[in-house]
């Protein structure tokens, strides 16, 4: 049910939970100090509980409220980057929560770069809100995607569609080195240029790997629409009817409607990957093929769009 403003800040505040926008995906938004809420949260996404919520904020006092110990490089990485796609796990004040970080003594924290989320939390005080999706699937970039998911009443505060389509990159400062948990649309690159010192960069955990997960969310599958997606060198003369092509090389390809062509235009990409997922979906292709993507732009949103794909191919 799409709501208005003053609508989602009543709400919150009586404990509801409710889906806003942000400019990376939507988020299921609760009052970061009411556990009923938060367990609410947990229970409309259906997400295992040992997988913590990212803190959104609109100011960084309130990022203070929620945290102790912060570095010179949460303020250094703030100033640069907030509001914005960035992500900060910092040490947690014990006033949060544990419902919040899944028992850790760490929290993450994020100021997303959206006018109405910046005004509904400063309305509202500091909102767990982990990406809009039932878990396991695409996150929500619309909010007609949120209609798929969820039934009419769940409260949806409609900023259209979001502009980034890719959830945060989160940067872990609790480590000896700051450490890349997961890529986004702030690179590696950007980062260890704002910091001024070497940022080790995202890493593929393998499932063999016998060392513990450091974010926690990352060990499930994400972001997998039902029809099968998988990597593609080279696009095939002739087309499957029932898979959908997803291209970005600057060939001159064929104009039918089970081919769509990003021109070299990543960002446009990340937009819309989401979305692709879903309308495959609802469109009853069996397949998804994603023109393999190139390897070696560090300083680009390609590591993340490599990563959600990747994760999509799973099994
Ligand atoms: P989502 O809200 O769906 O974008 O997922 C949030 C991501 O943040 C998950 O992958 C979590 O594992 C990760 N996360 C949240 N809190 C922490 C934390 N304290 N330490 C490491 N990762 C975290
Ligand atoms: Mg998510």
């Amino acid at each position: 049910m799409i709501i208005d403003f003053q609508t989602a800040v009543k709400l919150i505040k009586k404990g509801d939970v409710v889906a806003f926008p942000t400019e990376t995906v939507y988020g299921l938004g609760a009052d970061a100090n009411n556990i009923m809420a938060i367990k609410r949260t947990y229970e409309l996404k259906g997400r295992p509980s040992d997988n913590p919520l990212i803190v959104h904020v609109s100011s960084i006092s309130q990022a203070e409220d929620i945290t102790r110990n912060l570095p010179d490089s949460f303020y250094k990485l703030a100033e640069s980057f907030w509001p914005g796609p960035l992500t900060l796990i910092v040490e947690k004040d014990p006033s949060v929560p544990d419902i919040v970080t899944g028992g850790l003594s760490t929290v993450a924290v994020r100021m997303p770069n959206h006018p109405l989320a910046l005004k509904l939390i400063t309305q509202t005080g500091p909102l767990t809100a982990p990406s809009a999706n039932k878990s396991g699937k695409p996150s929500p970039t619309k909010p007609e995607h949120l209609l798929q998911d969820y039934d009419d009443s769940l409260p949806i505060l409609d900023g259209g569609n979001t502009t980034i389509g890719l959830e945060s990159t989160i940067l872990d400062l609790t480590s000896k080195k700051p450490e890349i948990l997961r890529p986004g649309a702030i690179s590696h690159v950007e980062l260890s240029e704002a910091l001024g010192e070497e940022i080790l960069p995202f890493q593929e955990k393998k499932n063999h790997d016998s060392k513990p997960v450091k974010s926690p969310g990352t060990k499930y599958t994400h972001y997998k629409p039902d029809a099968e997606v998988k990597w593609i060198k080279k696009i095939p003369k002739s087309l499957e009817n029932n898979a959908l092509y997803v291209v970005y090389s600057q060939n001159e390809w064929p104009d039918v409607k089970n081919l769509i062509s990003y021109k070299g235009n990543f960002s446009i990409l990340a937009k819309d990957l989401y979305d692709i997922f879903r309308r495959a979906d609802h469109l009853q292709y069996e397949k998804i093929y994603i023109e393999e993507l190139p390897v070696l732009h560090e300083d680009t949103i390609i590591p993340a769009l490599i990563n959600r794909i990747s994760k999509a191919c799973t099994e």
